[in-house]
């Protein structure tokens, strides 16, 4: 195992804890906007793989994740994480080419959800972070924020929220808010 299957293996233990940490606050979005199950949806695939995590190299790691992912998450997001996660895995590549593996899991949402930018979605932080991401993580991270932060004046095209019209209005995308919370855990 390199030093690299560490960083992976690393980030994402970061980044499941802090989508258990948010868990409570990812619940109250969604409940405000859509169904109110976001967080426990997250965070079932997070404790899943924090009680079995999987080793190897990167590639394997996110396949694995991928499938736990189809196996736990429910919901909307479930099918679209375990789609962008096995994307990923196909274009991570030998030397951990994380931005690479972002722009994947990008495209693999886009395709399966139908959502493009400014349809208030996860996509809305995904797709910026992805296009930043050869500028580097702080770059990637500070996009997903902006897009995050913007999907609050947006209405939705996509989703549960898309039913609720104008009502949606001041209050973020919880998927898009998602992203920043797992995005920001992998720095360190
Ligand atoms: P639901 O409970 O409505 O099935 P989740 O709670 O799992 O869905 O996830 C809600 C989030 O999913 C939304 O906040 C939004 O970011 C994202 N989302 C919804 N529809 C799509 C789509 N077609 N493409 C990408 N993301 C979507
Ligand atoms: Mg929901
Ligand atoms: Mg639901």
């Amino acid at each position: 195992e390199g030093v690299d299957d560490r960083i992976c293996a690393g980030g994402i233990e970061r980044a499941c804890n802090a989508l258990l940490a948010a868990e409570e606050e990812l619940t109250l979005m969604d409940k405000v906007v859509g169904d109110g199950d976001l967080g426990t949806a997250l965070a079932r695939g997070a404790r899943s793989w924090l009680g079995e995590p999987q080793t190897g190299d990167a590639r394997h790691q996110l396949r694995a994740l991928a499938a736990v992912v189809r196996r736990e998450v429910g919901g909307t997001s479930g099918p679209l994480y375990a789609a962008g996660l096995l994307r990923a895995a196909e274009a991570v590549g030998a030397d951990g080419d994380w931005a690479a593996a972002l722009q994947a899991a990008s495209e693999g949402v886009q395709e399966l959800g139908g959502a493009k930018a400014g349809d208030r979605t996860m996509v809305d932080a995904l797709a910026p972070a992805a296009t930043e991401a050869t500028a580097g993580l702080g770059a990637a991270q500070a996009a997903a924020r902006r897009g995050a932060d913007a999907t609050t004046s947006q209405v939705a095209r996509r989703g549960r929220s898309s039913y609720l019209g104008d009502r949606v209005k001041g209050h973020p995308d919880p998927g898009a808010v998602a992203v920043t919370v797992w995005l920001d855990a992998l720095s360190d």
